[in-house]
């Protein structure tokens, strides 16, 4: 499900979400990027901002807003309209630090010897401590203290000694470990990077005579674009008045896209890699139905991310779906939190239970996640006070072991509750009647097509090594 208000998901974080678009015809582009950033909101609500330029202007003349918040929040007709220009990237993030953090929001605009950059970053580097302190040794002094400005020096300096920027990326790009899909902005062109791995998605469209570069293909829909193709894990492309050029030579067969995309991050209607979400969930359901059957009157999804398993579940079971739940999705950053004593009514307020769908009945609940337990104990519990008599609890992913270094925030293993229980136990403390979790062998199902996942968080089998100190906290997602 997609609350991201601490108090209902303690410390938990998500991913960005990345926007950027090149208009040959010269048309400027700050509103397409504040509907494509929109329809990425789901991918991080904690900070949002557009860098634009005009390919025709002043060279590297790039103007940009950024703030705290959501991107409704930040952006108004009249901050839009001074972001004249025909190329910009935009970014939406979910940061581990609060207000203070301002200056760690992206795009980052860099000047260098060369001009102006702009950058959009979603993933997470593993050898971030490394690649800085290559750089702190020559002089670098960093304003964040996000990995994406390390990135962002590795690019700069490459450029140096390269013919162009795009040269300058494929050349930064074997130095990288760990998760990126960038969009990068240079005063003519737009590149887009998508790391060997392919962890996180990264999608071209083509809106009339603009090119985009989006981290869904949902945002391509939201602002009525056409999808090309899925960036290549390791493959960068590269935009310019000529239209679109690509180089695959960091690209190998090796491939590890984050299964937590298709499970919860990425809204139902993205397709990754060729493979729809929705179809996935669907068949997460499916799969839960047949392997932990249980006889209930009706079967209702967590919102979001639980609908689609939740209606899966009841395709293959034939037990009737319900819409349990109503959401308010209006909670913006302005939202007066409860205090601990109003904990439970702050869920209420976002999510409120329906007695009219489980009044008297037994009741399968699927969610998308337990991660602490929190979300599913209070869900249970709302549940049962409206009137459920069981409620079959089931999660369309296995139980989470390990943390995540590549840009999801799983909290450290002493959070986690599957660390510490059984699944029966874990049963008890949610409250549940009965508790089935999806087999870690049947994950591959969900990715039929896709050429290869990463599942670190819940199997421990790390596609790159972890960093040996913790840098989750210290950089941000
Ligand atoms: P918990 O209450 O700690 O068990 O968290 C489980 C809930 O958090 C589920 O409803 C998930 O949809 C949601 N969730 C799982 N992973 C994340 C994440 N990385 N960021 C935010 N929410 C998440």
């Amino acid at each position: 499900m997609q609350f991201k208000d601490n108090s209902y998901t303690p410390e938990l974080h998500e991913e960005c979400g990345i926007f950027g678009i090149y208009d040959l015809d010269g048309k400027d582009v700050a509103s397409t990027i504040y509907y494509g950033l929109f329809a990425l909101q789901h991918r991080g609500q904690e900070s949002c901002g557009i860098a634009v330029s005009d390919t025709n202007g002043p060279l590297g003349k790039v103007k940009s807003h950024k703030g705290m918040g959501l991107v409704s929040e930040v952006f108004s007709p009249e901050n839009l309209e001074v972001l004249e220009g025909n190329i910009g990237v935009g970014h939406v993030r979910y940061s581990t630090a609060g207000e203070s953090m301002i200056h760690n929001t992206q795009p980052l605009v860099l000047n260098y010897a060369k001009g102006t950059l702009a950058l959009a970053h979603n993933g997470n580097l593993v050898n971030t401590p490394e690649l800085k302190r290559e750089l702190e040794y020559s002089g670098a002094i960093f304003q964040t203290t996000i990995d994406t400005e390390v990135m962002a020096y590795h690019i700069a300096r490459e450029r140096l000694h390269s013919e162009t920027i795009e040269e300058a990326v494929v050349k930064t790009m074997p130095k990288l470990s760990g998760a990126y899909s960038i969009a990068v902005m240079s005063p003519r062109k737009l590149i887009g990077a998508r790391d060997p791995l392919g962890f996180h998605p990264l999608v071209i469209g083509k809106l009339e005579n603009a090119y985009i570069l989006a981290s869904e293909t949902a945002a391509l829909n939201a602002v009525d674009a056409d999808f090309v193709r899925d960036v290549l894990p390791g493959e960068v492309v590269m935009i310019d008045e000529e239209g679109i050029h690509s180089d695959t030579s960091n690209c190998t067969t090796k491939h590890a896209t984050c299964i937590f995309e298709y499970i919860y991050f990425a809204r139902p209607d993205t397709h990754i890699d060729g493979v729809s979400v929705y179809n996935s969930r669907i068949m997460a359901g499916r799969i839960l139905a047949q392997t932990h059957p249980v006889e209930a009157d009706v079967v209702v999804g967590v919102p979001d991310s639980g609908n689609a398993a939740a209606l899966g579940f009841a395709l293959q079971s034939g037990i009737p779906f319900g819409m349990a739940f109503v959401k308010n999705s209006y909670v913006g950053r302005t939202f007066i939190k409860p205090k601990q004593a109003m904990r439970e009514s702050s869920v209420r307020i976002k999510l409120n239970v329906l007695p009219e769908v489980v009044a008297g009945k037994r009741v399968v609940m699927i969610d998308d996640s337990i991660v602490r337990g929190t979300t599913s104990a209070n869900i249970v519990k709302m549940l049962k006070k409206a009137g459920a008599t069981e409620v079959h609890v089931r999660i369309s992913s296995p139980p989470f072991l390990n943390p995540c270094y590549y840009g999801t925030d799983i909290p450290t293993g002493d959070h986690l509750i599957a660390r510490h229980y059984s699944v029966d136990q874990i049963k008890d403390r949610i409250g549940a009647d009965s508790l089935g979790y999806l087999s870690i062998d049947r994950l591959s199902d969900l990715v039929k097509g896709d050429t290869g996942f990463c599942d670190a968080c819940f199997t421990g089998n790390y596609p790159i090594d972890p960093p040996k100190g913790d840098i989750r906290g210290e950089h941000d997602v």
